[in-house]
């Protein structure tokens, strides 16, 4: 008899933002009337810049013509792409880098997700709590997290690093022995980030423990402030211990034409063997490549001209951060982050859970937002707003928070 893997059973019965999709659908079927204002759910709003609009036409010409046309694309993705990554992306930044440490793929959050195939299950998984589900799940799948404990809400062997207002959302490096350390910053939910000399702690550490750090740099395109790294590489040391998932979704507005890379460092060396060719051979498997289509739209983000029309979209989502930002504090929330990150982490009136909070809010401002308990049990007690709206919705939705 077939059987399948009882992993899946440990996990929550929904993915969080389907239950949140759920409960918002069953309140518009009862109140159709009402315009609900959706901040839940990370995803943009603006179109795609015209820049990679014209790229990816052109792209489609070329398809259409036999000269030109494309059929499979390699699986690590196209040099023209690739070293265009390298170029702006690290070489700018003084970071050195070859085009074969950059692996494109469609999405952060597959690469997030399948990286830990590569590592033994006998690893030890350290994540922040609150966290981007993601990793927790993908390596609750693959059985890596021991049971779970109804009463603390936690699996018996994942090391959970709380990040609350004590700590200011910064994790505290683990006393236990771990092994995969996934940290990401500019952070989801909190929206916190840490200084190069912070995050350099955990690069050493890392380094002294001999661990793996897992570092999602998915929002690193709205950190405002000087001082925090834009790239892990950019911290001494770290091309041996960290492996850096980047991605085009909020960056440039890819979450619908789906572009991403991951940076494996030819440093990495595990019992002798290289983290790059085991992802290399994983992708070769796996995976058959992003299309030529979409990589000519990424392609066109690296020049001068790409790179201003996506900082004047981003420079469009910062505002509404700020606009959140200043509209919860004139309501009298206790709010953090939504200055280096699109998300607005604020805390929820004492007497409610954030479940709770999401209910009131839904049903009585007809605001979506994101209950922190979804993203892990020291998540309960805030409730994650974005900043990806459009203005007028932003603006709406403050003023019916006054
Ligand atoms: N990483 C983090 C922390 C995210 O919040 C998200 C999406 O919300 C992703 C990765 C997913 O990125 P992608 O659209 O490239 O799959």
């Amino acid at each position: 008899m077939v059987k399948i893997n009882k992993n899946y059973l440990k996990l929550q019965e929904n993915y969080l933002f389907s239950t949140i999709a759920k409960k918002v659908s069953d309140f518009q079927k009862i109140n159709p009337d009402k315009k609900v204002i959706k901040l839940g759910i990370g995803d943009v709003t603006l179109p795609i810049i015209p820049v990679v609009v014209k790229a990816m036409k052109q792209a489609v010409e070329e398809m259409g013509e036999k000269e030109t046309f494309k059929g499979y694309g390699p699986e690590q993705g196209y040099d023209f792409l690739r070293e265009k990554i390298v170029e702006w992306d690290y070489q700018k930044r003084g970071i050195p880098m070859e085009k074969e440490e950059i692996f494109v793929s469609d999405g952060a959050k597959c690469d997030t997700g399948n990286f830990q195939e590569l590592l033994d299950i006998n690893n030890t998984v350290a994540i922040t709590d609150p966290v981007y589900p993601v990793y927790l799940d993908s390596n609750v799948m693959a059985g890596r997290t021991g049971g779970f404990n109804r009463e603390t809400q936690k699996f018996d062997r994942v090391v959970y690093m709380p990040v609350t207002e004590k700590n200011g959302f910064v994790p505290e490096l683990p006393k236990e022995k771990v092994d995969l350390i996934y940290l990401c910053l500019p952070n989801n939910p909190t929206g916190t980030v840490l200084s190069k000399e912070k995050l350099k702690k955990w690069v050493d550490y890392a380094k002294e423990k001999e661990a793996l750090i897992l570092f999602d740099a998915a929002y690193e395109a709205f950190i405002t402030e000087e001082n925090i790294p834009h790239s892990i590489y950019e911290i001494e040391g770290a091309k041996e211990v960290a492996i850096e998932f980047k991605s085009f979704s909020k960056t440039a507005g890819f979450t619908g034409v789906r572009c991403a890379y991951t940076v494996v460092p030819k440093e990495i060396q595990m019992g002798g063997v290289s983290l790059n060719t085991l992802w290399n051979r994983r992708q070769c498997t796996k995976f058959n490549g992003v299309p030529y289509i979409t990589q000519r739209g990424a392609e066109a983000i690296y020049t001068e001209e790409g790179q201003k029309q996506i900082k004047e979209n981003i420079e469009y989502y910062r505002e509404n951060a700020k606009i959140i930002r200043e509209g919860l504090e004139k309501a009298g929330y206790t709010v953090f982050g939504g200055i280096n990150a699109p998300y607005i982490w604020l805390k929820v009136p004492e007497q409610l859970t954030s479940w709770e909070f999401f209910d009131k809010l839904l049903e009585e401002k007809n605001i979506v937002g994101t209950p922190g308990s979804g993203f892990g049990p020291s998540g309960e007690g805030y409730f994650r707003l974005t900043a990806f709206g459009s203005r007028e919705s932003t603006i709406e939705a403050m003023q019916r928070l006054k």
